[in-house]
């Protein structure tokens, strides 16, 4: 089909895949641009594909229009566009896949099917000779895909740094302001409506995985497999470690980075990391997302704003669907096949790293860690000893250490609880490194 087919009630035909929190806010701009007869870009929502017909939708459409069958949009001559908006891979993978092999252009905001088979569709895409744009599957109304696929090609990527996941940034900003706990913070997210009944995907890191895996592939050109990328959540971070960090100047942060490094390829990793209170990652505060690009030509850009959301996400979707309206060329870099690129091992990563023990508040104890770390060849920056609970002996232990390789911190962190002194390793943090300074 072409992109100048037309839908028998004029304007090119878009036909939803799911009618959602985004669904309805894309299908409502298409219904004020078909009102306003906006003649640049003619739309019309020719068909809705959903899982519940008799649930209600704030959205002034025909109800004829919005069924349970796939056929009304995949593969209709009438849909120019299909765009998918219900999110996993399964069947969403499937019904792209049956859309682009018919000749249809796609529209999607679903970050887990671009990153776990992005490259299998983006080829379908290129061998039918028709589009498949995401802008809205990373950082929602962030125009981020955009850039690394157009304005920024004549740049090798040094880095790709990022807050990307709202829900738990919500709840690290709650911690580090209020010294709330984690379970209390989770709940005010869930009854905001900020956290889903199931937070999995958020707070144990997988979405911020997928989003990076999806940033990597476009800056790098390269195939980043979510099974290579290093993956930490926000379960374990503790209250106590924002007072401490704060001490100490940094705040908490959960990261998704993809870093290339010449000797040893191009390392992934998704982790809550302290990270200085002077740069300007602490500051992306609330549901806010934030990327940070640096690029050889260009140098560091910084791109933030509102990640989710009905109307930032329905923003970066009509602005893809708009694009090929107006005919977008076709097959551009969004559609190159990857190329190999050596992926580093998280092994190898070197950062400074911070460590919160419970240990017994007596002489001796810090010799015995620091002998610990000296043996894996880490030597410490700093020592904070906090909280003594006189009645108990026991006291919280906090080092920093100089940069250590990830290996050598790893085993010397099975060694250290070990130690009789030693009651707990309460919190082992990466602390990101901005420039010569951590
Ligand atoms: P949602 O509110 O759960 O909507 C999903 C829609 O898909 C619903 O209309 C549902 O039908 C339909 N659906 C699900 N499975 C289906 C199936 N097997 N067959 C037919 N219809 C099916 O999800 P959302 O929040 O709009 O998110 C949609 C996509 O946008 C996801 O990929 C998400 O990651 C992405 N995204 C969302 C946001 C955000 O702020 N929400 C931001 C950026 C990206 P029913 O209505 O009948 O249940």
């Amino acid at each position: 089909m072409s992109s100048s087919a037309r839908s028998d009630e004029g304007g090119m035909g878009v036909g939803l895949l799911g009618l959602g929190v985004v669904g309805t806010a894309v299908a409502k701009a298409i219904v004020e641009r078909h009102r306003s007869e906006d003649p640049s870009v003619p739309l019309n929502v020719v068909a809705a594909v959903v899982r519940d017909t008799s649930r209600k939708r704030d959205v002034d459409l025909d109800p004829s229009v919005i069924s349970t069958n796939l056929d009304t949009v995949v593969a209709n001559p009438d849909v120019d566009i299909v765009v998918e908006l219900m999110g996993g891979v399964d069947p969403a993978f499937d019904y792209i896949t049956k859309a682009l092999e018919a000749g249809q252009h796609v529209v999607t905001a679903n970050k887990e099917v671009m990153a776990k088979r992005g490259s299998e569709l983006l080829a379908t895409a290129a061998e039918n000779n028709v589009h498949l744009f995401y802008e809205a599957s990373v950082a929602g109304g962030i125009p981020i895909i955009g850039p690394l696929m157009n304005d920024l090609t004549a740049n090798k990527i040094q880095s790709l740094r990022g807050i990307i996941n709202g829900t738990t940034n919500f709840i690290l900003t709650k911690m580090a302001h209020e010294g709330a706990d984690f379970d209390d913070v989770l709940s005010e997210a869930q009854s905001l409506g900020y956290a889903e009944a199931d937070p999995t995907a958020d707070v144990d890191g997988f979405d911020a995985l997928y989003k990076i895996s999806v940033l990597a592939r476009l800056a790098y050109h390269t195939e980043v497999p979510v099974d290579v990328i290093h993956r930490e959540g926000i379960r374990e971070v503790h209250a106590k470690d924002f007072r401490y960090a704060s001490e100490l100047g940094y705040t908490i942060k959960l990261l998704a980075v993809a870093q290339a490094n010449g000797e040893s390829g191009l390392l992934s990793r998704v982790h809550p990391a302290l990270i200085p209170l002077d740069v300007p990652m602490a500051s992306v505060n609330g549901v806010l997302n934030a990327v940070e690009v640096e690029g050889d030509l260009v140098g560091p850009l910084w791109f933030q704003g509102p990640g989710a959301g009905p109307n930032p996400t329905a923003s970066a979707v009509m602005g893809d669907v708009i694009r090929i309206a107006k005919g977008a060329p076709s097959n551009g870099s969004s559609s190159s096949a990857p190329k190999p690129f050596p992926i580093a091992s998280m092994d190898d990563h070197v950062c400074q790293y911070y460590i919160r023990l419970t240990a017994s508040d007596r002489p001796g104890v810090l010799a015995n860690v620091a002998r610990v770390l000296g043996d894996a060849d880490i030597s410490i920056n700093s020592v904070l000893q906090k909280d003594t609970d006189i009645e108990n002996g026991h006291a919280d232990l906090v080092i920093m250490t100089h940069p250590a390789r990830e290996s050598n911190m790893q085993s010397a962190v099975s060694s250290i609880k070990e130690l009789d002194s030693v009651l707990r390793l309460d919190s082992l943090l990466r602390v990101e490194t901005y420039g010569d300074r951590a």
